[in-house]
């Protein structure tokens, strides 16, 4: 048998106004191309890049966010390598001084936390985009050359892919929560690159195979989980049938996860690093460092630590944890009240019967009618029987059709449920008197009473507790046999 050892490279576009050495905009998405182009840029001769200020503290918020050790002289290096989305020759990168090294991501595997480790943080810019037209002409738009990109390494630590994709979507949630990209993947503000091998379960552990497998620009988590199955797949079939695996580099054959051989890599590429002579070493305060890790907000799987605190579901808690803005909601219903049940009950609501209707109508929660006191009176209500689920729901119904008050509704169209046993009793005697059928069917069969409650919710237009309906029938039925 045959396990994954996976490596990751991410990167991340960073969200700025301009980009990374010079004052052009970053935001070309759909732009026209070539529009968003200057001399330093182009990499014209003579001219200097500037660092930009926002990226370099985003990419310092990500680092200390993700626990790094803070390189505090650090500076910027020249990569060089000649290809045409690159018109100076080089790209400007970090190297062996980047912003942060050995960070971890903390992911939830089957209940249990396992720490990803991260090797590296830097910042470099983005290159240019090629397009291949028909009569094999290539055309170049310079619109993201420059624009600033993070790249994350992370060691081999991944064992499963599963693991892989669940550390890809924390990442992406994480800088999210921390404004420092959109990481709009159909974007290409997030990237993946994989390294990846099979190992037989028989090399000790700690021990890597002598190979690895290279699969560059992968631009969604969907296409990155079928790239991980099929090599996987492939790779465990060719050993098995003996053969040994070269180190390669592979590319994507559209979107469908399989990959086709590109070129072998038997040496490390030369990059013949040296540090960009046009920009001096850039110093990071400790101060500047404890104010960064002072005012971090609140990371997802500490929200979702505090969610399974309240008593929420892991399940419940992703959700609140993956959709921002309905975690938000969450949060300001749970200012309004300190009683666990009411927050678990509402929660079990939000998760449920409201986001049925935000999806059937495509809204946010954030464009609902349903206000946060909204539920707390409906969950209130339910917890002391005055209405039953049924209603709750048929409440929320309304308010999304129409809007209102859940108090104001409930009290206008006499919603309350009736809990008034002597009431009951009626409605059940007259159930028992119109139903022979069903009572005697009773005797033979106890589930029958379901039938019998039924008949009496619908006697009563669903406002009676079942519970009691139930209670009322049994004592009745008792004394009739
Ligand atoms: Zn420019």
């Amino acid at each position: 048998m045959y396990s994954p050892v996976v490596g990751l490279e991410i990167h991340l576009q960073v969200k700025t106004n301009s980009k990374m050495f010079c004052r052009c905009s970053s935001q070309y998405f759909e732009s026209e191309p070539n529009s968003h182009v200057c001399p330093v840029c182009f990499g014209l001769p003579g001219a200097l890049p500037i660092p930009n200020k926002e990226a370099f503290n985003k990419a310092l918020r990500l680092a200390v966010a993700l626990n790094c050790t803070i390189n505090q002289e650090t500076k910027f290096d020249r990569k060089n390598y000649f290809y045409p989305d690159l018109p100076k020759g080089y790209q400007i990168s970090q190297y062996d001084q980047p912003i942060g090294e050995n960070g971890y991501v903390e992911i939830e595997v089957m209940g249990d936390s396992r720490r990803i480790r991260l090797q590296r943080i830097h910042l470099e810019e983005d290159t240019a985009k090629s397009l291949h037209s028909e009569n094999d002409d290539t055309l170049i738009d310079y619109n993201k050359s420059g624009v600033p990109l993070i790249e994350i390494v992370t060691y081999p630590d991944f064992e499963s892919i599963e693991e892989v994709i669940l550390f890809a979507k924390r990442l992406k949630q994480i800088v999210k929560y921390l404004d420092i990209s959109d990481a709009e993947m159909q974007k290409g503000q997030m990237r993946f690159e994989l390294n990846i091998s099979v190992k037989p379960d028989t090399m000790p552990a700690g021990q890597l195979p002598d190979y690895k497998v290279e699969v560059k620009n992968i631009g969604s988590i969907s296409v990155l989980e079928k790239v991980l199955n099929f090599e996987v797949k492939r790779q465990t079939e060719l050993l098995e049938k003996g053969e040994k695996i070269k180190p390669q580099t592979r590319g994507l054959k559209g979107m469908t996860g399989e990959t086709l051989f590109q070129r072998g890599k038997e040496t490390s590429d030369d990059y013949r690093y040296f540090p960009e002579p046009d920009i001096p070493p850039i110093r990071i305060e400790s101060s500047q460092i404890e104010e960064i890790k002072n005012n971090l907000v609140e990371l997802p799987h500490e929200r979702k630590q505090r969610y399974m605190e309240l008593g929420l579901e892991g399940e419940q808690a992703d959700i609140f944890v993956e959709d921002k803005q309905k975690g938000d909601w969450f949060d300001e219903f749970i200012k309004l009240t300190e009683i666990k049940e009411e927050i678990k009950e509402a929660a079990k609501w939000i998760v449920g019967e409201i986001s049925g209707h935000l999806e059937k109508r495509d809204h946010s929660i954030l464009e609902m009618k349903l206000s946060n006191t909204d539920l707390l009176e409906l969950v209130r209500q339910m917890q002391e029987k005055t209405i039953s689920g049924t209603i709750a729901k048929d409440v929320i119904n309304t308010i999304f059709e129409e809007g209102g008050s859940a108090k104001v509704i409930i009290e206008s169209k006499g919603l309350t449920q009736i809990t008034d046993s002597s009431f009951v009793a009626d409605v059940a005697q007259k159930v028992i008197n119109e139903n022979p059928k069903l009572v005697s069917d009773f005797a033979k069969n106890p589930n029958v009473i379901k039938a019998l409650v039924g008949q009496v919710m619908r006697q009563t237009q669903g406002k009676v507790n079942p519970k009691i309906a139930e209670e009322e029938l049994q004592k009745l039925l008792q004394v009739s046999e």
